[in-house]
C-alpha cells in the first residue's frame, strides 16, 4: 500500500514498519513487563498495512487480537546516527495508527523467547489514518490520543506520557537502521489495549490528526 505523506513527492511505499514495545509505563505495568532502559524495537512488514475505511482481519491462527493506538511518525529525510537535537527535523508527517497485535500468539512467543514478527505482523494489522504535515503539529509530546470501539472510550492517553520521546526514538533507531523517507515509527501505546471482536467499530483518534475509522471481520 502507498501512502500520501506529505512532504514527499507523490504516494510512498514505506520500506520499514519500526515499533516501540513498552514505551508507556502504564501500558507496561499491565502487560507485567518491566519498563525498558532503552527503546524496545520491533518491525511490522508493510504489507499490514490498511487505510482509514478498511477492515482489520482476525486470523484463523488467533483467538485474541488486541487494539493499541498510537502515534505514528513518518520519516521524511533519509538520516543515519541522527542526534536527538536533529531528529525532529527528520520527521516529514504525523498520523494515528493501530498497532493491532495477536495477544496469544505473542504470549506463547514471550514464553519460548521467540520474535514477535507473527504476533504483529498479519495482513491488515497496521491501520493507519490520514498524515498531517509535522509543521502543523506545535508539539507532537502533548497530544491527546484515543481510541474508542462501538462509541465506548478503550483507551486514553498523552504523548507527554511516552518513556522515550520521539526525538530520541529516532536517534536511536537510525543507530540500527538507516532511516529512509516513507519509513514509519509506531511509538507505542498507553494503557488500556484489550480485545476487538468480529463487527467491531473502531475510531482512533490523536489531537490535530483526522481519525482512524477501521471495522472487524474473519478472513
Ligand atoms: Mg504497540
Amino acid at each position: 500500500m502507498k501512502l500520501d505523506i506529505p512532504g514527499l513527492s507523490g504516494p510512498t511505499k514505506p520500506g520499514k514498519l519500526l515499533c516501540i514495545g513498552r514505551n508507556y509505563a502504564a501500558h507496561a505495568a499491565e502487560m507485567k513487563s518491566a519498563v525498558p532502559s532503552k527503546p524496545m524495537v520491533f518491525l511490522k512488514p508493510s504489507t499490514a498495512l490498511i487505510p482509514s475505511g478498511g477492515s482489520i482481519i482476525i486470523p484463523d491462527a488467533s483467538k485474541d487480537v488486541h487494539h493499541e493506538v498510537e502515534l505514528v511518525v513518518a520519516i521524511g529525510a533519509d538520516g543515519r546516527n541522527i542526534a536527538p537535537e536533529d531528529a525532529l527535523g527528520h520527521v516529514a508527517a504525523y498520523a494515528v495508527g493501530l498497532d493491532m497485535t495477536a495477544r496469544d500468539i505473542q504470549a506463547a512467543a514471550k514464553e519460548k523467547g521467540h520474535p514477535w514478527s507473527v504476533a504483529k505482523g498479519f495482513d491488515t494489522f497496521a491501520p493507519i489514518g490520514v498524515f498531517v504535515p509535522a509543521s502543523s503539529i506545535s508539539d507532537p509530546q502533548a497530544l491527546d490520543i484515543k481510541l474508542e470501539i462501538n462509541g465506548i472510550v478503550r483507551q486514553e492517553g498523552n504523548t507527554s506520557d511516552m518513556i522515550f520521546p520521539i526525538a530520541d526514538l529516532i536517534a536511536y533507531c537510525s543507530t540500527i537502521f538507516s532511516l529512509e523517507a516513507g519509513d514509519l515509527i509506531y511509538t507505542g501505546t498507553p494503557e488500556g489495549v484489550g480485545p476487538v471482536a468480529v463487527g467491531d467499530s473502531l475510531v482512533a483518534t490523536l489531537e490535530g490528526c483526522p481519525p482512524l475509522t477501521v471495522s472487524v471481520r474473519r478472513p
